[in-house]
């Protein structure tokens, strides 16, 4: 009952009455794949270890921590505030629903209950929280080259910037455009072009090793790379390992003045916070050196990379 089932939505039953969590489970076990907690710590702990649940049923009326206290905390933390919460309880008055409700409960179902009518409200709120969830990727992706788009990248940059400010750690940023695309488009077909967009995205991806760094479109024939927790070092040869990547696709481009197949450039900078200094450089002034960097590499020649450290005085 408590293994997890990847295609099965999680829901997380609370209540202090086990025939009350019999009930529920003998209801839904089917159909879901259930975690149980018997009371109000148990669900904290429950809803914060990965995978979070999809849904948590919950009991107002326990000892110690009821569940108005429950739904409180979860609100208040980043990883459970999403989570969508029903109460399941004896308290059948209009006051406390509406308390419920207020408190951020999605529905509030009185007990006793018809079993068939909990199943499909369940249902239903389960299915918004898919659309809620594919949505919230399809914003997120960007159409031609399937990875992140520049939405994405904006938003995971600028927590990755106050991470490294406030931890004091390197952040890499690197911008890489395709070398000479105009041509390719020219004498290949936008269409080619968009498949050949796409294959780069792809090598890109793959690029990339470490679970934190990602890869976006920027817009056009630009992708950039965010690379946290990365000295110049390692960011010199994770760009270098992109160019690669790109030019083992092998993809041939006869108008190309650098290479016989598609190749890129990559501007790479470094920005390592140091104390005293991190609050004079913005997030848009590391962009701009990793864009003064991408010109310089096409101005030595293209199909290569161009690496600087920036805010870090001691290195
Ligand atoms: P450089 O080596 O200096 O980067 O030269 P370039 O020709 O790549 O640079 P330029 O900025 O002059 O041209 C970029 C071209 O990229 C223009 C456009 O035809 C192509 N491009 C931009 N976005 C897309 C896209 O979504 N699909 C396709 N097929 N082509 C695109
Ligand atoms: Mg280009
Ligand atoms: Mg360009």
């Amino acid at each position: 009952m408590n293994s997890p089932n990847k295609n099965k939505a999680r829901i997380l039953i609370v209540d202090d009455e086990k025939i009350n969590i019999k009930i529920l489970v003998d209801l839904l076990k089917e159909d879901y794949s259930l975690v149980l907690a018997r009371n109000g710590e148990q669900a904290l702990k429950f809803s914060l270890q990965p995978p979070p649940p999809d849904l948590i049923l919950l009991d107002v009326i326990m000892p110690e921590m009821g569940g108005y206290e429950v739904i409180k905390q979860l609100k208040e933390h980043d990883l459970t505030k999403e989570i969508p919460v029903i109460f399941v309880t004896a308290l059948n008055s209009v006051e406390d629903e509406e308390h419920g409700l207020k408190l951020g409960a999605v529905d509030y179902i009185t007990k006793p209950f018809s079993p068939p009518i909990v199943k499909m409200r369940i249902h239903n709120h389960l299915r918004f929280v898919h659309q809620h969830k594919l949505l919230d990727k399809l914003a997120y992706l960007d159409a031609l080259t399937e990875i992140s788009n520049r939405r994405r990248f904006d938003e995971v940059f600028h927590k990755e910037f106050a991470r490294a400010t406030r931890n004091g750690t390197p952040l890499s940023i690197g911008m890489l455009d395709v070398d000479f695309f105009k041509q390719y488009n020219d004498h290949y077909g936008h269409a080619m072009g968009d498949r050949t967009l796409h294959s780069i995205a792809g090598a890109l991806e793959q690029a990339l090793k470490r679970p934190a760094d990602m890869v976006a479109r920027y817009g056009g024939e630009e992708f950039v790379i965010i690379l946290p927790e990365t000295d110049p070092d390692a960011a010199q040869n994770v760009a270098e390992r992109t160019r690669i990547a790109v030019l083992a696709l092998n993809i041939p481009h006869l108008y190309s003045k650098v290479s016989d197949s598609v190749s890129i450039s990559v501007g790479i900078i470094t920005f390592h916070p140091e104390p005293g200094v991190t609050s004079l450089i913005s997030p848009e002034s590391v962009l701009e050196q990793a864009d003064r960097n991408l010109y310089m590499a096409k101005q030595q020649g293209r199909n290569r990379v161009v690496a600087t450290v920036l805010g870090a005085q001691l290195i």
